[in-house]
This record gives C-alpha cells, structure tokens and sequence, in this order.
C-alpha cells in the first residue's frame, strides 16, 4: 500500500550536485586542463605551465601568473556559480571570458582532491585552499607569488566509474596536448608550457603569427599543405588557413575553429567549410582548417553545452553560405578548383 503522507522528493545535497555537474564539465583529464587554462586566461595570465603526472589522473598541476584572487574570493570559489564574471543573465549577450558559469572549480573539486594557491597583488600573503569531493578541508596563509596555482590529485577517485570510462594513457595525453594547442593558436599572446612526466612537451612558439604557429605544433608538413583564407562582411570576418585538398585527416584533429577568441567545435563551421572543396574531398575525409572567425558577440550564444565546446550562431545559414564562398576563393586563389566549377 501507498502511505500518503510519505514525501519521495527531497533536495540534492551540495556535494551530490556538484558530482553530477560534474559529470557534464568534467569528462576527462583534458576537461580539468581546459577549464584551468581558461581561468587563468580570464586572470590575465601571460605565462601559464600545466604539469601533468601519469596521464592526468594522479596529478595535474596548473601554474599561471594572473591576478590572482583574495582571501575572500579563493574562500567562495569552489562554491557551485561562484563567479566574478557575469552578475545578469543579459551579461551573456557580451560575454568576451572564456568562463562564466562558476561551475567548473565546483566541479572539479567534487572529483578530484585540489589544492589551491593564489595571491593577488594588493594581498602581503596568499591564501591555501585544500578541497575534495567532501568539501573545504582547510583554508590557510600561505607565501606566494601574485597568480595562482591549482593542483589537482586523483582525478575522478570519488567517482571510479567515470574513471573506468576513462581511454588509454595515450589517449588521454592526446586530448591533453590539443586543448593546450588550441589554447596556444587562440592566445598567441600568452606563454604555455606543458611538461608530461617531467619532460616539456610543448612549448608555446615565440611568433604570434598563427602560420609559425601551426608549423611549431603541428609541423611543417601540415603548414605546407596549407594555403590562407581571408573573408570579411558586416556580419562576420574569417581569418586563417585552410588545406589543399590533398591533405585530409579521417578526424576533425586539424580543425581548429575560433570564434572571438574562444576554441569551438561547430560541426556546422565544419559542415560549410567541407562544402567549399565540393567534391574534392575523398569520403570520410576531413580538411585542416585553423580559422579565427570574428562576430558580433550578440550573435554567439555560447550558452548551450555545459563545458562551452559548442555554440551557437544567428543568421547560421548566412554565416555557412559565406564560409563556402570563402572556401571556394582560397582554393581557386590556388588555382586547384576548375574556375568553370566555381562560378556556377
Ligand atoms: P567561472 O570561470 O565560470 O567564473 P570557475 O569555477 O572556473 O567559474 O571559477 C570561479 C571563480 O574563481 C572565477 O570566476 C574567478 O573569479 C576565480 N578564479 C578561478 N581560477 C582563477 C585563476 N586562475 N586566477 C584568478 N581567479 C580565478
Ligand atoms: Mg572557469
């Protein structure tokens, strides 16, 4: 029988929430890695080091040189919306931070064990913070340098099925290496150092010109095969490099897309930019493509996926028709696409 009076609803705890968030934001040991770099970016960091142990499961440490944060504010940041970077929903409209959804500190503390040192410049002393899955542990002073440092422990030890999802170390370094090189073409401007296992792996290039750039990390043979690709309209404008269409990779690996700065995936920016090399693309083929679109941050609703991979664009059909033509000038510029194909 059915005892009316018994209540089935009850109110999540915190740290139950939090795990489940987490679940959307943290993925894998690169999730940690791009939610990281991304804060220190929003800090102003100019120099941020990523030190990864094992492959990112035992430890993952992230360094940068940003303002850093209060007594107060490193107290409050683990908290789930804790964020200084938006206080009204309209603020999205204009959201230039990579961040905004003060979830991911939440997160990642719910999975991880982390500690936490940060000092800003008005502060004589920096503050600790160790956090895990079951909350604050302590908050202490501590002697720093202006920035912040996150170290981030056992990845996913409060939630051992997530980690058995996890891939092979090699691919979980992988992931690694492409969110810190994304971040290198989207941040000419800042230095990155990753170290795996106490080796350097890569190291941000010293040019800020985007073709140096892809020659560091992606090699010379990738920067051979490429050739430029400029577009502007009042809508939008693409800048960047596209392949010729005899190099093609079976993934989207050499698909770097920008939007104001920030690395999407965009399957539609893919799917327009494919639509350009008409049938010059063998099945299953993808193109490299590494191309910084600039657009009105009004018409980019980054709001849609949890970890703000994807987005998504008004006027779509506009903005694809566009990339198509552009596509079609930087190849024919190459003289590689039949002109008669072109101009149908
Ligand atoms: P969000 O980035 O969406 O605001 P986070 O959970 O990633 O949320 O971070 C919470 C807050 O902690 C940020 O809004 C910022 O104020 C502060 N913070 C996080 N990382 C850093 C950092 N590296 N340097 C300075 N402040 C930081
Ligand atoms: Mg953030």
């Amino acid at each position: 029988a059915c005892d009316m009076n018994s209540s089935r609803i009850r109110l999540l705890d915190e740290s139950t929430i939090n795990k489940i968030a987490a679940g959307e934001v943290i993925e894998r040991p690169a999730s940690v890695v791009k939610e990281l770099i991304e804060n220190s970016i929003d800090a102003h960091a100019t120099d941020v080091r990523v030190e990864i142990g094992g492959y990112g499961t035992k430890s993952m440490l992230i360094v940068d040189n940003g303002i850093g944060m209060s007594h107060t504010d490193a107290s409050i940041a683990f908290k789930k919306h804790a964020t200084s970077k938006i206080n009204r929903i309209e603020d999205l409209d204009s959201i230039l931070t990579m961040g905004f959804r003060g979830e991911a500190l939440a997160s990642i503390a719910s999975v991880a064990k982390v500690e936490l040192v940060t000092r800003q410049e008005s502060e004589l002393e920096g503050t600790k913070v160790v956090v895990d899955s079951s909350g604050i542990r302590s908050i202490t002073s501590a002697g720093t340098a202006v920035g912040t440092s996150i170290l981030v422990n056992d990845l996913f030890y409060s939630t051992p099925a997530r980690k058995k999802y996890l891939k092979s170390a090699r691919t979980e370094i992988a992931h690694i290496v492409d969110v810190v090189s994304r971040n290198c073409l989207a941040h000419p401007d800042v230095s990155f150092t990753l170290i795996i296992d106490g080796k350097v792996t890569l190291r941000s290039p010293s040019s800020v010109k985007m073709l140096d750039s892809i020659v560091h990390l992606y090699g010379a043979d990738v920067a051979r095969s490429l050739v430029p690709l400029e577009y502007d309209s009042d809508l939008i404008s693409i800048s960047g490099y596209i392949s010729k269409p005899e190099l093609t990779r079976s993934g989207k690996d050499l698909q770097v897309f920008l939007i104001n700065g920030r690395p999407i995936f965009s399957k539609q920016l893919s799917n327009a930019v494919r639509l350009g090399y008409y049938t010059l693309l063998p099945k299953g083929r993808y193109p490299a493509a590494f191309l910084n679109f600039t657009i009105n941050p009004v018409n980019v609703d980054v709001n849609v996926h949890p970890a703000k991979r994807e987005v998504r664009l008004s006027h779509e059909k506009e903005i694809s028709v566009m990339i198509v033509s552009a596509v079609e000038k930087a190849l024919a510029r190459d003289s590689l696409v039949p002109e008669v194909q072109l101009n149908k």
